[in-house]
């Protein structure tokens, strides 16, 4: 066991944190007034050359592993920006993977520099209104015609589609009645966000204003054979290959998330003066704040351990599924705490823990939520019956 600070890993957090540190609490407290999209943020990360650290260094990334993608988000997490900053620039690190391991050569070519140079945007059409977190029960489908395929559906929930030019889409080939596992019928287009075919509506939402999610409307749109990753029908055994990476950066997201409020907080308890005395000799005060910090350190290792596993190729689900769920926890836990910390200013948008609790919520629910986390490890770790 060696938790000594790699030189290596401390140079990510210093480059990405000078970057991270340029942006001040009021441009994020701004963009959650205004809703716009960080345009600035993403470009200084862009020209930081930060959003190909895991991309193959062939199309221009860095070819880092799942660990240097922790401690690059552990740090975008960390500084005031929320989820609005991570979501930002997240997509970038595990999205593109279906693309990397599955993509041939010419699209390779064709996609990554650009997303690596911050040319192209792009969002992920997964989730369905009528499958929910049961992804096979998707309707969206992808008709065969001359050169291509004429698609037809609907999306819930697909973020930064507002601003991104680029759309990596989970359709049907097959219908499900049709086939014989579930998982079977299903394909994955990296393609145009071609506004003629696809409606975007956002969605109004509790936090990460900035970031936009939304319902998509696709209507005849053409994709053409080129812009399919890999065999048709195999889709979700591709998307497999992105979701522990997923699980492992939303869970350092929220713990950086949580460490920040959980700064402010402890600050404020050493600073504000009632009844004679600084809040935080209060035990009632010092001792949940300590109990937070306990719970991040925590959650932080199981992070950790989960992305030494992948980076090792070594079998990582229970553990990125464990991360995710205590990270989010140990993460919300803590900005709730700051919240009650700071009594009445936690609730003043100047103090910027309530909208850290805003931001953090999310990480809770999705891509996956803690029920599901729950029934995964109950039946893949504890071999009970399969619940759903
Ligand atoms: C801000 C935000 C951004 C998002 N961005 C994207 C994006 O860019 N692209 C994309 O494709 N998706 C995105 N999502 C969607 C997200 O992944 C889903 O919301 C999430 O997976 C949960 O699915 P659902 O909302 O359909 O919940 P549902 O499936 O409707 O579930 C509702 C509740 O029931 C529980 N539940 C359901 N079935 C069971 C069961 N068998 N046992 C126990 N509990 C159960 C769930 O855990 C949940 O609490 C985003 C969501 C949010 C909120």
């Amino acid at each position: 066991m060696d938790f000594a600070i790699n030189p290596d890993h401390q140079s990510i957090r210093d480059g990405v944190g000078a970057v991270v540190r340029s942006f001040k609490d009021e441009y994020w407290l701004e963009r959650d007034e205004d809703g716009k999209f960080p345009f600035e943020f993403h470009r200084a990360m862009a020209e930081g050359g930060w959003l190909g650290l895991t991309m193959p260094e062939e199309y221009g990334g860095a070819g880092l592993g799942v660990t240097e993608a922790m401690i690059m988000m552990h740090e975008v997490a960390s500084h005031g920006g929320g989820m609005s900053a991570t979501s930002t620039v997240h997509i970038n690190l595990f999205g593109p993977h279906p693309i990397v391991v599955f993509g041939t050569p010419e699209q390779k070519a064709r996609w990554i520099p650009r997303l690596v140079a911050g040319q192209d945007q792009c969002c992920f059409g997964f989730t369905e209104p009528d499958a929910g977190l049961n992804t096979t029960a998707i309707k969206t489908f992808a008709q065969k015609v001359p050169g291509g395929y004429k698609v037809n559906g609907q999306k819930v929930w697909t973020s930064t589609a507002q601003v991104a030019n680029k759309i990596m889409l989970l359709t049907r080939t097959t219908k499900l009645e049709d086939c014989k596992r579930p998982t079977d019928g299903i394909t994955i287009f990296y393609t145009d966000l071609d506004r003629a075919k696809i409606a975007v509506t956002k969605i109004p939402k509790m936090g990460r204003k900035a970031v936009d999610s939304n319902s998509i409307f696709i209507d005849d749109l053409f994709i053409p054979e080129e812009d399919r990753i890999g065999e048709e029908g195999k889709g979700f055994s591709y998307i497999l290959h992105s979701l522990n990476p997923e699980r492992v950066l939303i869970a350092v997201e929220a713990i950086g998330i949580g460490q920040d409020a959980l700064r402010r907080a402890s600050k404020y308890a050493r600073e504000r003066v009632v009844f004679g005395r600084p809040i935080g000799q209060n035990q009632g005060i010092q001792h949940p704040l300590a109990e937070k910090w306990m719970q991040l350190e925590a959650a932080y290792l199981l992070v950790s351990k989960a992305a030494w596993l992948y980076d090792n190729h070594l079998p990582c689900g229970a553990e990125s599924n464990a991360a995710k769920f205590m990270g989010a926890r140990a993460g919300y836990d803590s900005c709730l705490q700051a919240v009650l910390t700071f009594g009445g200013f936690g609730y003043a948008k100047e103090y910027h823990v309530e909208r850290l609790l805003r931001e953090v919520t999310v990480t809770r629910i999705a891509p996956i939520t803690e029920q599901l986390i729950l029934s995964f490890i109950a039946e893949k770790v504890l071999d009970q019956p399969k619940s759903y």
